[in-house]
């Protein structure tokens, strides 16, 4: 079926100089978000997309586009002839779509087109006559509409439309740099990605795997979690490092208590090495203040004392019903709640220490040859491509 949306993206418009870069950022991502599922053709049009649906299902184009970050609000966009009959007709039908008795309406004109004769207040006064006469059941509120009807004068042709379907805003993936997620199988760290690639951030991703402590279905959940977060901005590459000898070796050496903080300051060395390495400027993880052991300020704190990296978390402030919400939102949640073990919860000690002191955690960790561990780690680091579900 042919079709046309209109796009419209808000906070990308307003970024100077850089517009350009902006919107074919935004483009090439909606190209991308189309491939395989209909045949469309994109212009761009005065700080606008228009697609073209030109063979396809329009209804799965306007979910692929729900899921593209930048575009704010898109439009099923009907369209009438340059000449004033041919608009009333195609707006009454449009109108009569939506209608329902007792509503209040009011037509709203762009004249783009100013060689059209009629000025846009009288387009709006003759059209919104139109309307009373002929969809039954309504009557006009200019200052607050149930229901607006776009008119839009342009060179060739007029859109009319009156639908305005929410996007999910932020800025187009590709459009601030790379970031390293370190995903697990859990809620938060899918949902921390998800966060930064709304603010235009290229992810790949790490997850720590202790095969054979942690399972292959644990590998395949991260995998999956993966591919979801693929639907919002295209391939990912995951990385998965091996963390069994580590975990062994802080078995051995060190006191059980500093286990959680060892682990994590392990991981942190080993993401920042492999964020130089990708050229990723900054770390993100799903962490939230005081949800767990490791997550108070004072983990927090003796943790990220191992790199220089920024790190971001951009849950620090939700609480989990908040995260859960988003999680179901963005379709990680069902995945996330699969029954699979986690390298963090497999050597979980009975009591962890919930205020680390920097120098408990400093004299326990000369008992490890570091450089020799992450190196390891690295090496045996095997990197999967994700692309996503078509
Ligand atoms: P999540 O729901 O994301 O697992 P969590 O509430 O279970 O988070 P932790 O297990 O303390 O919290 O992990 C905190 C953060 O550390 C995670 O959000 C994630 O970014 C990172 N992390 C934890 N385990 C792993 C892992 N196995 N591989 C990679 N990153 C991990
Ligand atoms: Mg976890």
């Amino acid at each position: 079926m042919k079709a046309l949306l209109l796009i419209r993206y808000g906070e990308i418009g307003l970024k100077g100089k850089n517009r350009k870069f902006f919107e074919n950022k935004l483009t090439a991502n909606i190209k991308r978000s189309l491939l395989g599922i209909a045949e469309c053709r994109i212009q761009q049009y005065r700080g606008r997309n228009f697609v073209e649906v030109l063979e396809g299902d329009t209804a799965a184009v306007i979910r692929r586009l729900q899921q593209v970050f930048g575009i704010v609000s898109l439009s099923p966009v009907a369209i009438a002839e340059l000449d004033i009959e041919s608009i009333k007709a195609v707006a009454a039908r449009e109108l009569g779509k939506v209608a329902k008795p007792g509503m209040t309406f009011k037509v709203e004109t762009k004249r783009a087109n100013k060689r059209f004769p009629l000025r846009s207040p009288e387009v709006s006064r003759d059209v919104g006559e139109y309307l009373l006469d002929h969809v039954p059941g309504l009557t006009v509120d200019v200052h607050h509409p149930d229901q607006v009807l776009d008119v839009e004068i342009r060179d060739h042709e007029t859109y009319i439309y009156t639908q305005r379907i929410p996007g999910p805003g932020g800025l187009p993936v590709g459009a601030s740099g790379k970031g390293l997620l370190l995903i697990s199988g859990g809620i938060d760290s899918p949902v921390a990605g998800w966060m930064t690639m709304k603010r235009g951030v290229t992810l790949e991703a790490l997850h720590f795997h202790s095969f054979p402590f942690t399972s292959e279905r644990a590998k395949e959940k991260v995998v999956d979690l993966t591919r979801v977060l693929t639907g919002y901005g295209g391939k990912i590459l995951l990385h998965v490092a091996h963390f069994t000898e580590i975990q062994k070796e802080l078995r051995l050496k060190c006191p059980e208590k500093l286990t959680v903080t060892l682990m994590r300051r392990m991981m942190f060395r080993i993401a920042e090495r492999l964020a130089e390495q990708r050229g990723a400027l900054a770390l993100i993880t799903g962490e939230s203040l005081g949800q767990v052991a490791s997550q108070t300020m004072e983990s927090i704190h003796v943790i990220e004392h191992v790199t220089t990296i920024p790190v971001f978390r951009p849950l620090i402030g939700m609480d989990k019903e908040e995260i859960v919400n988003i999680s179901r939102r963005i379709d990680t949640y069902d995945i996330s709640i699969r029954p699979y073990e986690d390298c963090c919860t497999v050597f979980l000690p009975e009591f962890p220490v919930t205020r680390p002191r920097l120098a408990d955690v400093e004299e326990a960790e000369k008992a490890l040859d570091i450089e020799a561990l992450v190196t390891e780690s690295l090496e045996k680091t095997e990197t999967i491509e994700i692309r996503g579900q078509v």
